[in-house]
């Protein structure tokens, strides 16, 4: 059986934690001295999500977001952050986090999605070194009107309760595509800067958006906002090959547990 210091050095080679944003905090949370039992992926680190490791006996948890990330006071047994670290820690199930430094690698989550979407000729909206960096760009095979895209792109996500929003015109012709996993609206300026149609991104916020389709460009840039945790759950069936490759004897599981917080939308004259 595999150790977790075993484990990790694959973790490493897969996603680099020099690669990771200054502010981020990436690696273990919890560890333990046990054999790994298998690993579950997953978007978020939930009490649900460490009850389902339990359920299917893995005692390693592999999150996209950190759990710790903002300052903690406490873990007191009955806190949010406190009882899953006591379940964890009772439990002994590891928990790791691959944050920024999986979203900027090759096979990472802007680089699965942009594949997912069937583009072509796949390059860093924003490089950082050798076939790296933030949000991904790239081409369609076959251009089609906005609508379409914003269609396609509901198709290749999982189901999410508020669907796809666009901002842009229905008919307006998408060829090239920029798109970031995760909150990206830092890198609109990087999609309006370049040859991009369309900008995918999650969490867009009123002013970003609005300025973003009303600055002043060769063509307009449309805006597509998509569910945070269906864009980034993309990822976890292409990391759980990437550790099942490394290491055969594992048992790698991906997440059921749907840890989108939104469950449902309404509109006007809808009930
Ligand atoms: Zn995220």
């Amino acid at each position: 059986m595999i150790q977790l210091t075993e484990i990790s050095r694959t973790f490493e080679a897969l996603w680099p934690a020099a690669g990771a944003e200054l502010w981020d905090a990436p690696g273990f949370v919890t560890s333990h001295s046990d054999a790994v039992t298998g690993v579950l992926l997953s978007v978020d680190i939930t009490g649900a999500v460490l009850a389902e490791a339990r359920a299917k006996g893995c005692n390693l948890v592999v999150a996209h977001h950190p759990f710790l990330l903002k300052g903690t006071q406490e873990v007191n047994h009955d806190s949010l952050k406190g009882s899953v670290l006591t379940y964890a820690l009772k439990h002994s199930i590891a928990i790791f986090a691959a944050h920024t430094n999986a979203d900027i690698v090759e096979d990472g989550v802007s680089d699965v999605i942009a594949k997912k979407l069937g583009l072509t000729n796949i390059e860093p909206l924003v490089t950082t070194a050798d076939s790296e960096g933030h949000g991904r760009i790239g081409r369609l095979v076959q251009s089609m009107p906005l609508q379409k895209f914003a269609a396609h792109v509901a198709e290749t996500l999982p189901f999410s309760a508020r669907g796809v929003s666009v901002a842009g015109s229905p008919e307006q012709l998408v060829e090239t595509v920029a798109l970031c996993g995760g909150a990206g609206d830092s890198f609109i300026d990087a999609a309006l800067a370049s040859e991009a149609d369309v900008y995918i991104t999650s969490d867009l916020r009123h002013h970003p958006t609005l300025d973003a389709t009303l600055t002043p460009r060769v063509k307009p840039l449309a805006l597509i906002d998509v569910s945070h945790w269906a864009a980034e759950s993309l990822w976890l069936e292409s990391a759980a090959n990437a550790i099942t490759n490394a290491h055969h004897g594992v048992t790698v599981h991906v997440s059921e547990v749907v840890t989108d917080p939104w469950v449902f939308s309404i509109n006007r004259g809808e009930r």
